[in-house]
């Protein structure tokens, strides 16, 4: 079969593999439709290495069931449900966890075998696309679960790819005033759509002095999904004392406590507990997702693909993969 094989930074090509051969509980899957995260932006740029050479890349994407011709959305974190942290309901910090392009096979292939309830039955009204774009969801609804904000408060979100467009529209539907960063004007358009009362180009204005004087001291809550160093480092000073900061695209970087006095930081990773949410909230119009796809490729184009995400010029949010 086809996949997308990760041969090292700036070299991920699309190559004949041997087909999965499914286990005890897997399934068979067909690909369908997938979508390009920041994560693989980051290994494509050779920025994180925890990807092993010859990995099948690729964690968001929907198919088809070969026995049944279900559609299915796939869930990347595979846990073992017997474990201390499977046991109190975190399954995606399970102690044998596996997780799809990090250290096991990711879905950018024409076939990926999966245990059966890290599949989702896609309701009829949800196309295949917008099945593809679930991990954003996922970590949005976790993250703010995590975070819990009181109705009216200041939710500053730095970055607003589709980690952070996402958090804009959940913000909003905790009731909190969004404010939004990022260095792209076509990207803050869309943050304004979701309902953000104040979105800041620091291209063009210090964010910190800005953010600081519209909410009179600083952040009720801060979300760092630009996934740089230079953001993380931010985080303090955008804060108020004792507010929270929630740490998604980037952990590494100094963080200068001494700016956020009793401030808590913490990191987010979706859990496979919050899929049907997210899947239930695009059924739903609660969350809009389809509005994020800016480009589609076909799966054999990866390269294509990928060179296009990692290009500002060309405008991307979500690019998507069909068959
Ligand atoms: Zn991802
Ligand atoms: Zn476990």
């Amino acid at each position: 079969m086809r996949a997308v094989v990760y041969r090292g930074p700036g070299n991920i090509k699309v190559e004949d593999v041997g087909d999965p051969r499914p286990v005890k509980d897997e399934v068979l899957v067909r690909f369908v439709a997938g979508s390009i995260c920041g994560t693989d932006l980051h290994f494509y740029r050779g920025e994180w290495t925890n990807i092993k050479v010859g990995q099948i890349m690729g964690h968001d994407a929907c198919g088809q069931r070969v026995d049944t011709g279900e559609r299915v959305a796939l869930i990347p974190t595979i846990f073992c449900g017997s474990c201390k942290y499977c046991l109190h309901g975190k399954p995606h910090l399970c102690e044998k966890r596996k997780i799809a392009s990090f250290n096991a096979n990711g879905f950018f292939a024409e076939y990926t075998a999966l245990p059966e309830r890290n599949l989702l039955s896609i309701p009829d009204n949800v196309s295949n696309e917008e099945a593809a774009i679930l991990e954003p969801v996922a970590l949005a609804i976790h993250t703010f679960d995590m975070l819990q904000p009181r109705l009216g408060r200041w939710v500053t979100i730095i970055g607003q790819g589709p980690i952070g467009l996402l958090m804009t529209q959940v913000a909003k539907l905790q009731g909190c005033r969004v404010i939004a960063i990022d260095l792209e004007d076509y990207k803050l358009k869309l943050s304004e759509r979701y309902g953000a009362e104040l979105c800041i180009n620091a291209k063009e204005e210090d964010p910190v002095k800005r953010v600081k004087k519209v909410t009179e001291g600083g952040s009720d809550i801060v979300v760092e999904a630009a996934g740089r160093k230079e953001t993380v480092e931010q985080t303090p000073f955008l804060v108020r004392s004792a507010g929270r900061v929630a740490l998604i695209g980037e952990s590494r970087g100094y963080l200068n406590l001494g700016q956020a006095e009793e401030a808590f930081f913490f990191s987010s990773l979706p859990t496979p507990l919050d899929y049907p949410t997210a899947l239930d909230f695009i059924s739903k119009n609660i969350v809009d997702v389809k509005s994020l796809i800016t480009h589609k490729f076909r799966l054999v184009e990866f390269e294509e693909a990928i060179q296009t995400a990692a290009n500002p010029t060309k405008k991307p949010i979500k690019v998507v993969l069909i068959q």
